[in-house]
């Protein structure tokens, strides 16, 4: 199909050789378990067990009425330890389930709904709720709050974004080696409940395996197709996939569903499947591990709540080597100070990364050169918040659109003043939204 470009956009080196080849291992539950219970973008869940209480593995720990929650499961068999306030994957604390895992994997049963079409859309969407899907490419936007756009919104496009397009990572693009045909029948199921014909995937070039898996298994589909992108980061934006595919801008403030499109990850494609007809609970998350400071690289599914430590444990991790710990990308992964926080929904990455691969710097004054303005992908002015934010111009950030701003940065990759763009923009986030300004 024909494809057009998006603004901006940089080429970082993609480092995903050491482990584009490795099959998903499953990674043993550990003794101890720790499950946040925040792991999407609503409002964290009240417990809904004790202390001393015995739980199976997909038994609901927690909820939330909140518009933009899921609840929270165990991911194994076994005794609830402690309920309190812990270090978080996401920065900070928050309040978390402590599990005793008792190796009996006595697992909850649950409907497996093979002719889900005898469902009406409300059944299913509270399915997809209850059994805890959210988006798995970092937003943990709820699935069932996706596929359930306002009636006065009129979709007609699906996209499914497989591009993947930080470096070091391949979880999802293992996911489509090894599950093609669980994903696209989870893009049926979309489709379904979204009332519309149409999807296409959206992938990457350089995913050469997971790209002719594809093609083979779409022979059957006429009704799904393939965008076979150019590789540039952030391609994996919403707002950059729809531009590409479709030649469609979304104007500044507006989200996809303003102008017809829904955008999901591949792997909520995926969760669609296995929750729906195979009547499973995400508890589970697929971890690319890699970077300098291990000595064996790994694609590792992970039960939800196993400590970080224990999976540095098992791939010769160097501490001493070791530079900066992240869980996630390099672009838009999130820093560690310290291997005790768990794996989550959405932990795509855990990358142990050496000097050599961070390019610690230091910061020098801004030299006017517009290379943060070239390549940001939605046409914002990058370097003028890091100024805003030395100054305090907290108004200021948001006549420059800072909310349009989606984190990606390319600007700070690009800077050779090494000028600590990112992290302006995240304060000045903050502090408008501690002012309530959106
Ligand atoms: S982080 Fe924000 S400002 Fe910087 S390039 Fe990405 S979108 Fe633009
Ligand atoms: S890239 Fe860095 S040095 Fe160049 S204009 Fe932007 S902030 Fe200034």
């Amino acid at each position: 199909m024909a494809l057009y470009s998006f603004k901006g956009g940089i080429h970082p080196p993609e480092k995903k050789d050491s482990t584009e080849n490795l099959k998903i291992e499953n990674f043993p539950a550990p003794q101890y378990l720790y499950i946040p219970l925040l792991q999407h973008i609503g409002t964290v869940c009240d417990p809904i067990v004790n202390i001393g209480d015995r739980v199976l593995k997909g038994q609901k720990i927690a909820e939330s009425s909140g518009k933009l929650s899921v609840p929270v499961h165990s991911s194994v068999s076994g005794i609830v330890k402690k309920i309190e306030i812990l270090p978080f994957t996401l920065r900070g604390k928050v309040n978390t389930v402590v599990i005793e895992n008792d190796f009996l994997e006595e697992e909850i049963k649950n409907e497996e709904i093979v002719n889900y079409k005898e469902k009406t859309k409300e059944e299913l969407l509270d399915l997809i709720r209850d059994r805890g899907l959210v988006g798995l490419g970092g937003a943990l936007f709820p699935s069932y709050v996706k596929l359930n756009p306002p009636s006065d919104k009129k979709i007609e496009n699906l996209v499914i974004n497989a591009s993947e397009c930080e470096p070091y990572l391949n979880s999802d693009n293992r996911l489509v080696i090894e599950n093609s045909f669980e994903i696209i029948k989870g893009i049926e199921i979309a489709l379904h409940i979204l009332g519309i014909k149409e999807a296409t995937i959206g992938i990457e070039d350089n995913k050469v395996e997971a790209i002719e898996n594809l093609r083979n298994a779409l022979k059957t589909y006429p009704n799904i197709k393939l965008a076979v992108l150019p590789t540039k980061y952030p391609q994996g934006g919403e707002k950059q996939l729809i531009k590409v595919i479709y030649n469609k801008v979304i104007p500044s403030g507006k989200l996809p569903i303003d102008i017809g499109f829904v955008v999901l990850n591949v792997t909520s494609a995926f969760w669609l499947y296995n929750s729906i007809v195979k009547g499973k609970v995400l508890i589970e998350e697929i971890v690319t591990v890699s970077g300098g400071g291990i000595s064996t690289a790994k694609n590792y599914r992970v039960p939800i709540g196993t400590q970080i430590k224990e999976i540095l444990n098992t791939v010769g991790f160097d501490k001493e080597k070791t530079e900066k710990l992240l869980t996630g990308g390099p672009m838009m992964g999130i820093s560690q100070y310290t291997d005790e926080v768990p794996v989550i929904k959405g932990t795509s990455g855990i990358l142990a990364l050496t000097k050599e691969e961070t390019n610690p710097y230091k910061s020098k004054s801004c030299i006017s050169c517009g290379k943060c303005v070239e390549v940001c992908p939605m046409g914002l002015s990058p370097l003028m918040y890091a100024k805003f934010a030395e100054f305090e111009k907290w108004e200021e950030f948001k006549e420059y659109n800072i909310f349009d701003c989606i984190e990606c940065g390319s600007c700070q990759f690009i800077c050779p003043a090494k000028r600590p763009l990112t992290e302006g923009i995240r304060v000045g986030k903050a502090k408008l939204r501690s002012m309530d300004i959106k």
